[in-house]
Formats: C-alpha cells, sequence, structure tokens
C-alpha cells in the first residue's frame, strides 16, 4: 500500500509519471526539493491535525479505526470521522479503542456530539464508554446526539442499548453528577427503521444523511450515505454485499465498504476453526473479491476497503483478492489516513498526531457545577471519616497556595 498519498482523478498517472522520471536523475525529498538547509521542507505528504482550515465545499474524511473486535494497538476497531466544509463533524461509528486516535486529532469535544451507529457490536460503539465520560471530563457542554437503527424487537435496536448503556454506567454518572453538571452526560438518542431504504435520517445545515440495509449477522445493522455539496460518502458498515448499496452506492465520490480477512488468514493468523473461517468471511461479511465485484459494479470517484488487521502476511491477500475484480482506485485502510474531498480532487495522506494529546476547549463556557445541596452526596459519613489526616496535612500548603492564587474559599 502506498501509505503516503493517492490522488484518483485522471491526471495523477501522469504527475506520479512526471515525478517519477524527474526523482531518477535529481534528489527528492517526501515532498519535492528541498532548496536551502535553512529553509522550509516542502508539503510531506502528512497532515497535521488542526493546522488546515477545511474549505466551505470539502469533506475531510479520518479513519480512526479500522479494525476487529480484538484489541490491536495500531488498528482500533471502526470509527470514521467526516469534517464538513459548513462546520460539522460526524462520527460514524465510534469502535473499542478508536476514541484515542480521535482525541488525538485535538478537536474540542462540543464539536464531537454527533455519533451515528452503523450497528450494535461492540467493534462498532464501544468507545462511546470513553466519547461519553471522556468527553464530559474534558469539556463537552451539551448532551451527546446518537443516531442507530431499530431492530427485530425494542430490545435490539439503539434506544434499547443507549438506555441500558446508561444504567450500565449509573455508578460513573451519579459520582460525575455532584462534581459536574449532568447535561454533557446526557445522551440524546434518534431511532430510526432499519428497514428504510435510501431514508433520510439527518438534514441539517446542507448535510443529508441516508440509511439503507446492511446483511450482518442478525436484523439491524445499516449503512450510512452523506451528502454535501454534491459530493456523496458512502459509510458501509458490517455487511455481506447487498442490493441496495449496489443500487445508492452508485456514483459516490468516496466508497467505504468492509472487505474482510479471507477464511485462510482467519484461520491462519485469528485461530478460526476452517468451517467458522469460510462463514465469517464469506457470508456474515465482505471477501476480497466480493468487494471488488461491489467497487467495480458501482466504480466510484474512490474506494476505500476496511475491517481487516493490514499487515505483511495479510494485506497481499486481501489485495490480490480485491484486484481479481477491482481495478480502480483503492485504499485499504490503516488507521489514521485522511482523505481531502472535493470535487476536483481526493487527496490520500497520512496523519501524523502526538500520543500525548490533551484535550482542547471549544467556544462554550462550560456549565456551572451544580449547586451545593442540590445533588445527593454519593460519598457517605461512614467512608468520609476514613480519610487519613496526614496527607490532609502534607498537601495543605499547596492546597492554600492554589486557593489563594485563585480566589477560592
Ligand atoms: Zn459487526
Ligand atoms: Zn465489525
Amino acid at each position: 500500500m502506498n501509505r503516503f498519498i493517492k490522488i484518483s482523478n485522471a491526471a495523477v498517472g501522469m504527475v506520479l509519471l512526471t515525478v517519477g522520471m524527474v526523482a531518477a536523475s535529481t534528489a527528492f525529498a517526501a515532498g519535492g526539493v528541498v532548496e536551502s538547509p535553512t529553509g522550509v521542507a516542502p508539503d510531506r505528504y502528512v497532515y497535521y491535525p488542526g493546522t488546515e482550515a477545511l474549505n466551505k465545499n470539502e469533506i475531510r474524511l479520518i479513519s480512526c479505526g479500522t479494525g476487529l473486535p480484538a484489541a490491536r494497538r495500531d488498528q482500533a476497531a471502526t470509527c470514521w470521522l467526516a469534517e464538513i466544509g459548513n462546520g460539522d463533524k460526524f462520527l460514524f461509528d465510534v469502535g473499542t479503542g478508536s476514541m484515542t486516535n480521535v482525541a488525538a486529532l485535538m478537536i474540542p469535544y462540543d464539536f464531537l456530539d454527533k455519533v451515528f451507529l452503523t450497528h450494535l457490536h461492540t467493534d462498532h460503539w464501544g468507545d462511546l464508554t470513553t466519547l461519553w465520560a471522556g468527553g464530559w471530563t474534558a469539556g463537552r457542554t451539551k448532551p451527546l446526539r446518537v443516531w442507530g437503527p431499530t431492530g427485530q424487537t425494542p430490545d435490539m435496536g439503539t434506544a434499547y442499548a443507549v438506555e441500558h448503556f446508561l444504567k450500565a454506567y449509573n455508578w460513573d454518572a451519579k459520582t460525575r453528577d455532584f462534581v459536574l453538571s449532568s447535561k454533557p452526560g446526557e445522551i440524546t438518542v434518534k431511532e430510526f427503521d432499519y428497514k428504510a431504504v435510501n431514508a433520510v435520517v439527518y438534514q441539517e445545515n446542507g448535510v443529508t444523511i441516508r440509511s439503507i440495509p446492511a446483511i450482518h449477522a442478525g436484523d439491524g445493522p445499516v449503512s450510512f450515505i452523506l451528502e454535501y455539496a454534491g459530493l456523496k460518502v458512502v459509510i458501509g458498515g458490517d455487511t455481506f454485499p447487498n442490493k441496495w448499496y449496489i443500487k445508492y452506492a452508485t456514483g459516490a465520490d468516496v466508497a467505504i465498504h468492509e472487505t474482510f480477512l479471507t477464511p485462510t488468514d482467519l484461520v491462519k493468523f485469528y485461530g478460526q476453526s476452517p468451517a467458522q473461517a469460510i462463514g465469517v468471511g464469506t457470508q456474515i461479511h465482505t471477501s476480497p473479491p466480493a468487494f471488488g465485484k461491489v467497487m467495480s459494479t458501482i466504480t466510484p470517484r474512490h474506494a476505500i476497503g476496511y475491517h481487516f488487521f493490514n499487515e505483511q502476511g495479510t494485506h497481499d491477500d486481501i489485495l490480490q483478492g480485491v484486484r481479481s475484480t477491482y481495478s480502480g482506485p483503492l485504499s485499504l485502510a490503516v488507521d489514521n489516513m485522511v482523505w481531502n474531498i472535493t470535487k476536483d480532487h481526493i487527496v490520500e495522506r497520512m496523519i501524523v498526531s502526538p500520543d500525548q494529546a490533551w484535550g482542547v476547549n471549544g467556544p462554550n463556557k462550560p456549565p456551572a457545577p451544580p449547586a451545593a445541596g442540590t445533588v445527593p452526596d454519593p460519598i457517605s459519613d461512614f467512608i468520609k471519616a476514613g480519610r487519613w489526616q496526614p496527607a490532609e496535612q502534607a498537601q495543605a500548603p499547596m492546597v492554600d497556595k492554589f486557593k489563594k492564587e485563585n480566589d477560592l474559599k
């Protein structure tokens, strides 16, 4: 895989060919000639988050998770961030481990309040915990908003899942409510019919998001189609290739669709039995040749395959499978890739972001903590009486100094 750049229009071949021919006789840095030992290097084919304005008619798409349910440090589970030229940001799935990548983009949490879930496997919403509680403690001032599908019965739908998510994390919420405003700890759910075909689930500010059914593991999963400024980005959730994706993803500027590990690699690397591997890899998910067939049928300007551990041992098998049925523009995604999408170009780069990112304040003032006595104290007198006084004495000078500096009583 070319991790550095891919421009999926007709001019690319010429540009790269030209660069290649010149490079044969001239020493090139990643992005061009370095003219001076004390000057600035040209474009390095990387994206440093927060350093580039987004144009009005542009979408910046970021892979924050491309992996599998089993945890891996270099590939979190599914999460796509779409940043829109009108200022909106949408998270599509927030799979286990993915918030580490999202947080490294240093986007204020108030801008990350809209989450669209394709389905309720943990590798697609497991890190809602982190977005919910982490964002609450690090500057989000308003409730999270979650959109997701119904199920065959109410207990298989998104509203049930979120309601019981909040019940499961009741201790977390109640203990934070005592010291923080409870508002950012709320979650608003908009559930929509999983069987609805190309139905609008969101329409505001020039952005339309539609859903189509998916075929995966049980009823409920969907894929999303985002349209803005004449651009169409399809965010495919887990699915066997389906007729709705073929029909409604046709003409997409960017089409994301899962492509799963081959049955051979599921046995070899994932420890699955052959019977399990052939079922998981070719019935519940999309195999590489099937992915290629989807893409050669819908012919997007750019195709993105994901949902496999992308390493030396798997990459060639996946690529060969895809290339047996599709020869168009392609990324086999890993985490922290970015695509700038406009009418004129689709540019792919890698993100360079810090391992040690902090939350960043947004423009909104944090809501006031609750007034004394309005929220039940979650700590009893019995527990309070166990506080070890030498610790209070040890920290007293630091506490006094801080209170004086900050006008606190
Ligand atoms: Zn799934
Ligand atoms: Zn999945």
